[in-house]
C-alpha cells in the first residue's frame, strides 16, 4: 500500500498518467506537457528502464524498402503505402529534432535491399517498378530515393546476393543512447517517470481515471496508454497482435568494411554494423505462430536460423562469433498489418499505440497525436 508521504509526493494532483516509458510514452508526456506546460505528469513505466521495444530494437532510420513497399501495396491502397513513407521520414526528423543527432548516436551511413537469387528475392519484379516508386517519393525526400546499383562493392564483405539497391536516405542511431536521452529530457521537464512500477487495471470515473498498480490506486485527470505489444493486458479486446523479434550481436570482426543498414527479403531479415560489430534479426516470418507472442525470451530456432544467415552471407575471412543476443516485443494489427492505432478510448481515456517495426521512425509523430486527443 501507499502510504501517505508516498501519495502527497507522487500521485496527488496528476493531471496525466502515462503508461508505458518507451517512445512513445515519453514522447506523449513531452508533447502534453508543451501543450500544458504548468501540468503534472507521470509516467509509470513496469520496468527499470524498459521492457518492449524501445531499448532492444535494431536502430534503424528507415522509410520502406522497395521490396517491403510493393509488399504492403499487396494490402494496402499505394496511397497509404507512400503517406506512410512520409509520416516514417517526417517523423523521423521531429525526434531528431527533439534531441539532437549527437544525443541519438545519429549516423547516417544510408542503407542497401539486398535481393539473394531471383527464386528468393525476386528482383524483377522490384526494379520493374522501381522508377514509379521513384517518381512518387521523390517528392517526399527531395531526390529519388532508390539506386540501383551496379555491383556490391567487395570491401563489403558480404556473399551470397546477387544484385542491391542503394536507400542513401537511411541512417541508424543507437538505441540505447538515444532513450536515455529521451528519459533525461523528459526529467529536465519536470515529467517524473517512475520506473518498477506496473499499472495493473484503470477506471475512467468521467472526472477522472483510477490508476491501480502493484502497490495501491491514486487518481489522474488523463490517462495515456502507451503499451504497444502489451496492450491487450489492459485493454483486452484491442486489435493488437504481440510480436516477438529477436536478433544477435556479434563479437568485434577484425576488418569489417561493412557500414549502414541492410534489408532482405521485405525487411524480413536486417542487419547492421555497430562499430566493428554486426547487429542481425529477423527471420520471423520462418516462425510466425511462435513468435506471435508477448513472452520476452529467445530461443534456439530462431537464433540458429539467425546464426545461420550470418554464415552464409557474410564472408569466410570475417568468421564473426555471436556475443549476445535478446528479443523484444513489437505490436501489429490482428492481420499482422501496419496500422498505427491513436485512439480517445473513453472520456479520459486515449492510446497510442501498434507501431509495428517503425518506431523509431514515427514514435515521435505517434507520440505528439496521442498528447493532441488529451484534454487540459
Ligand atoms: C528486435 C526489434 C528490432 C526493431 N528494430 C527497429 C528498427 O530498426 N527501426 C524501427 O523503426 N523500429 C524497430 N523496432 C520497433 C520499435 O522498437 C518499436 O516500434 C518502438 O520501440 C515502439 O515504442 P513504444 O513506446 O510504442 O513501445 P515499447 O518500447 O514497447 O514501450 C512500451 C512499454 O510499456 C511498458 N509496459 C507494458 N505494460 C505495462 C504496464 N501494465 N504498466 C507499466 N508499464 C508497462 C513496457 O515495459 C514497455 O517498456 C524494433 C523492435 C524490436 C523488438
Amino acid at each position: 500500500m501507499l502510504s501517505f508521504w508516498e501519495k502527497e509526493t507522487w500521485f496527488r494532483n496528476l493531471d496525466l498518467v502515462v503508461v508505458g516509458g518507451g517512445l512513445v510514452g515519453l514522447t506523449t508526456a513531452l508533447s502534453y506537457q508543451k501543450r500544458f506546460p504548468r501540468s503534472r505528469i507521470l509516467v509509470l513505466e513496469r520496468a527499470p528502464i524498459g521492457l518492449g521495444a524501445s531499448t532492444r530494437n535494431a536502430g534503424f532510420a528507415c522509410y520502406g524498402s522497395p521490396s517491403e513497399l510493393l509488399d504492403d501495396m499487396e494490402s494496402s491502397a499505394p496511397e497509404a503505402v507512400w503517406k506512410r513513407v512520409e509520416q516514417r521520414w517526417t517523423g523521423f526528423q521531429k525526434l531528431v529534432n527533439l534531441l539532437g543527432p549527437k544525443n541519438m548516436g545519429y549516423e547516417p551511413l544510408g542503407g542497401r535491399e539486398l535481393f539473394r537469387s531471383q527464386a528468393l528475392d525476386p528482383l524483377d519484379a522490384v526494379e520493374n517498378r522501381l522508377s514509379e516508386l521513384n517518381q512518387v517519393l521523390k517528392d517526399v525526400f527531395g531526390a529519388p530515393p532508390f539506386e540501383v546499383e551496379a555491383k556490391i562493392p567487395v570491401e563489403l564483405g558480404l556473399k551470397g546476393f546477387a544484385r542491391s539497391i542503394r536507400l542513401p536516405f537511411e541512417g541508424q542511431i543507437d538505441t540505447g543512447r538515444t532513450l536515455h536521452s529521451l528519459m533525461r529530457l523528459a526529467r529536465e521537464k519536470d515529467i517524473e517517470l517512475l520506473h518498477g512500477l506496473k499499472v495493473v487495471d484503470y477506471e475512467d470515473a468521467g472526472w477522472g481515471v483510477w490508476v491501480d498498480t502493484e502497490v495501491g490506486r491514486f487518481r489522474t485527470r488523463n490517462l495515456a496508454l502507451c503499451t504497444n505489444g502489451f496492450a491487450r493486458q489492459l485493454w483486452p479486446e484491442a486489435s493488437i497482435q504481440p510480436a516477438r523479434a529477436q536478433v544477435l550481436i556479434t563479437e568485434p570482426i577484425s576488418g569489417l568494411g561493412l557500414k549502414g543498414i541492410y534489408h532482405v527479403h521485405k525487411g524480413y531479415y536486417y542487419f547492421r554494423n555497430v562499430g566493428d560489430r554486426i547487429l542481425l534479426g529477423g527471420g520471423r516470418h520462418k516462425f510466425r505462430q511462435a513468435e506471435s507472442t508477448a513472452r520476452l525470451v529467445t530461443t534456439a530456432q530462431v537464433q540458429k536460423h539467425l546464426e545461420q544467415f550470418l554464415r552464409r552471407h557474410l564472408s569466410p575471412g570475417l568468421a564473426p562469433l555471436v556475443s549476445e543476443s535478446w528479443a523484444g516485443i513489437m505490436g501489429f494489427g490482428a492481420q499482422n498489418e501496419k496500422a498505427v492505432l491513436v485512439e480517445k478510448m473513453s472520456a479520459r481515456v486515449v492510446c497510442g499505440v501498434r507501431l509495428g517495426g517503425m518506431g523509431i521512425a514515427i514514435g515521435a509523430s505517434v507520440g505528439e497525436q496521442t498528447a493532441a486527443l488529451i484534454d487540459a
